[in-house]
């Protein structure tokens, strides 16, 4: 008992700060109160007065009602390690390097996760694993990579039996009207399909041109006006070679520098095409100096540039430039393993009444075989058909060759890869996999905005609420009323603030890359008095729905490259007073839509001078009676310049500076009233309170103005709404 006594003193001695031991004396806290005192903030333990233990939650009642009661001690039981919990993350700024058979130690050092983490993942989309150097299928690789919320690029292994020499894949670039358009139109009737199919060939966004060696090159037909910009960068990234076509007579310009910039990011060699040459402008020679002094190393000067000179419309020169890009393809040594599971890409996707969504693609390597569960992008499908460029089937396709598939779930994007599974379980998981993936940015993206411009308001607040706070009244308020006066004010100023005008348009077009470089065209047009807002883009001609969506937004309907609406939808468009705008030119859709702007635009109002008088006598009105008002002074003038009209301000200047500024309350010409004066001629002239006037003042007649928005379009086809 003395032991125990002499034990509990010196740990009371040695446990216990001095300065609390006065809660010994009153025996109220128990040891365990005062742990809670030692670790616990005041707020936490003047808020908590039940006994539940801090920090934890308390259990819900029943959770575990159905457990059987055991006997045996705890200890006993088998070890289960907790399910490690993760909130699904999103980190679409990272990308990881993913390839087929890398170890779960190797994905989770890339993705920045824990081992277990890793997983525990891997339990849930249903794989087992049982060591951390286990080889992964690429695949799951990629699902547990999504799930940690990084992105993937697949690095496609080149390993194959048969590897070959293949076409190089070929797109055209360069300054709107130097005849991109002209010189593929010449090269696509050179083209296979119309050597084939009788001239007709089908538009698949790429063509072949078949040489008489028996090489042959694929074409891009993607268009390169500057608006299309977002599909020629994904165009890039499958080609091998850049035509860079100039036109002969106008040289260097704008876009011949972007499309040179473009090729040079994406590592893509140049050949560039004099075009134009049988005008009598044509200055080729003015045109290699351009190229040559903007860094291009032209071969004729000791560089590895091949420059050919064309005439798209008179089809000259043609086989000189074939030659050239095989030449360069020689030089490249472009070859492909064609055996094995296929990658190739999306170069253009529409949607076929008949067939559903259709994918131009072009085959980067490997063999797609009819038949094969495919995803592409965020979609996936069973392929039941391949086509040609001349619509003939065909059951499988080798590199180069560009292909349209039938048989896809939904419509991919331009630039959208095409891998190859092994299954339709696979497909769905991966397809899911990515849309969730894609998904879960967009809102991340959507919640930064959103937060980036709440903390601007703040910001603004705050600055205002200082500048409150300065005046005395408000600055001995206590903090709560000064945040409820704060979200009041933001309260009101919300409801108070008038909804900013915009411009919605529902676009629609033949192919999602051109919807994508509508959507871009429309938005770089950039009007700040009246932006454009796209409430709803699809692909295909325009339906009911869409008229629906415009009518629900008081938009209009731009239809790009889509067949004419039939009657039934145009009269359901007009019943609606939606207007429906089509265009096959991107110039001429952004003109159109840049005109509508400027009539629409609610305009900026300017105060501008519209006349000017000078006063050459003063006459005075005395003795009118007090409910008429004081004596008035009239300004005898003659209007020099403009004109002047009663619903005006005037503003007196006198030696150049202005003395006087008030609204006119009589305008008179030889005693009778009139609305305007014009130049020359002579009136009399009252202005509201002012009876300062003298001779040699000069008067003018101030009109407030709506200045409206202009459209510019600038030589070298750029175009923008300036206000
Ligand atoms: P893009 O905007 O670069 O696609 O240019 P286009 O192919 O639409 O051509 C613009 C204009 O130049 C059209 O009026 C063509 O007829 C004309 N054009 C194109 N190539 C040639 C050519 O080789 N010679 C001449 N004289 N005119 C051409």
């Amino acid at each position: 008992m003395l032991m125990n006594g002499v034990e509990s003193g010196r740990e009371k001695a040695y446990s216990v700060n001095p300065g609390l031991r006065i809660f010994d004396d009153l025996n109220f806290f128990s040891s365990r109160c005062l742990i809670r005192l030692f670790h616990a903030s005041p707020q936490l333990l003047v808020r908590r007065d039940d006994d539940t233990p801090w920090g934890l939650k308390t259990q819900r009642k029943g959770k575990f009602k159905n457990r059987p009661k055991s006997s045996s001690p705890p200890v006993e039981a088998p070890y289960v390690p907790p399910k490690i919990k993760r909130v699904a993350r999103s980190l679409p700024d990272k990308t990881i390097e993913i390839f087929e058979g890398m170890t779960i130690l190797e994905l989770a050092k890339r993705c920045g996760e824990s081992i277990p983490t890793m997983q525990s993942i891997l339990v849930n989309v249903g794989e087992k694993v049982d060591s951390e150097f286990d080889p992964l299928g690429i695949d799951i690789a990629e699902l547990v990579a999504m799930e940690v919320g990084v992105n993937v690029r697949r690095l496609h292994s080149d390993e194959g039996t048969n590897v070959l020499p293949r076409s190089p894949v070929v797109t055209v670039m360069g300054h709107v009207d130097h005849g991109k358009t002209s010189l593929l139109d010449a090269l696509r009737q050179t083209s296979v399909a119309a050597k084939e199919a009788g001239g007709i060939t089908q538009h698949l966004g790429a063509f072949v041109v078949g040489m008489q060696s028996g090489a042959s090159i694929t074409f891009l037909d993607t268009p390169g006006h500057a608006a299309f910009s977002a599909m020629r960068a994904r165009g890039a990234a499958i080609t091998d070679i850049v035509v860079l076509v100039v036109a002969a007579d106008d040289g260097v310009m704008p876009q011949t520098l972007e499309a040179m910039s473009h090729a040079k990011e994406a590592g893509v060699p140049m050949v560039a095409a004099i075009n134009k040459c049988d005008k009598p402008t044509a200055n080729p020679e003015r045109v290699r100096l351009q190229l040559a002094a903007e860094g291009l190393l032209l071969e004729e000067m000791g560089g590895d540039v091949q420059v050919v000179e064309v005439s798209a419309i008179n089809k000259i020169g043609l086989d000189k430039l074939e030659e050239a890009l095989l030449l360069q393809a020689e030089l490249m040594d472009l070859k492909a393993r064609n055996d094995g599971p296929a990658q190739a890409y999306v170069v253009e996707a529409r949607l076929d009444r008949g067939r559903g969504p259709l994918a131009t693609a072009i085959v980067k390597a490997g063999t797609l075989v009819s038949g094969q569960f495919v995803v592409v992008g965020a979609e996936w499908g069973r392929i039941r058909a391949i086509r040609d460029t001349a619509g003939k089937m065909t059951n499988f396709a080798r590199p180069a060759m560009p292909i349209e598939i039938e048989g896809l779930k939904g419509l991919p994007m331009a630039g959208d890869d095409i891998i190859v599974v092994h299954s339709e379980e696979r497909a769905r998981m991966l397809s899911e996999g990515r849309k969730k993936k894609r998904e879960r940015d967009r809102l991340r993206k959507l919640e930064k905005e959103k937060r980036e411009k709440e903390k601007e308001e703040e910001i603004e607040g705050e600055e205002e609420e200082e500048e409150e706070l300065e005046a005395p009244e408000l600055g001995d308020q206590r903090g709560g009323g000064k945040r409820r006066r704060k979200e009041r004010r933001k309260l009101q100023e919300k409801e108070n603030k008038p909804k900013r005008p915009e411009l919605p348009i529902v676009v629609k077009a033949d192919v999602q890359g051109t919807v994508e470089a509508v959507v871009d065209a429309l938005k770089g047009l950039n009007s700040p008095q009246l932006p454009v807002f796209v409430v709803h883009v699809g692909v295909g001609p325009i339906s009911q729905s869409d008229i629906d969506m415009a009518e629900a937004c008081s938009a209009c309907i731009v239809g790009f490259n889509v067949r004419n609406p039939p009657s039934s939808i145009s009269l359901a468009a007009t019943q609606a007073g939606v207007k429906i705008k089509l265009h096959r030119v991107i110039y001429h859709l952004l003109e159109d839509i840049g005109n509508l702007i400027v009539e629409k635009a609610p305009g900026t109002f300017e105060t501008q001078v519209a006349g000017e008088a000078q006063v050459l006598n003063i006459f005075e009105l005395k003795g009118r009676s007090k409910a008429k008002g004081a004596d008035v002074k009239i300004a005898g003038c003659r209007v020099t310049d403009g004109r002047f009209t009663k619903l005006s301000t005037m503003r007196i200047l006198r030696s150049g500076e202005v003395v006087f500024e008030g609204s006119c309350t009589s305008l008179k010409r030889e005693k009778h009233d009139v609305d305007a004066v014009g130049k020359g001629n002579e009136c009399g002239l009252v202005i509201q309170d002012c009876i300062d006037f003298r001779v040699g003042d000069v008067i003018q007649c101030l009109e407030q103005v709506n200045i409206k928005p202009k459209f510019i379009s600038s030589e070298n086809g750029a175009v923008r709404i300036e206000s």
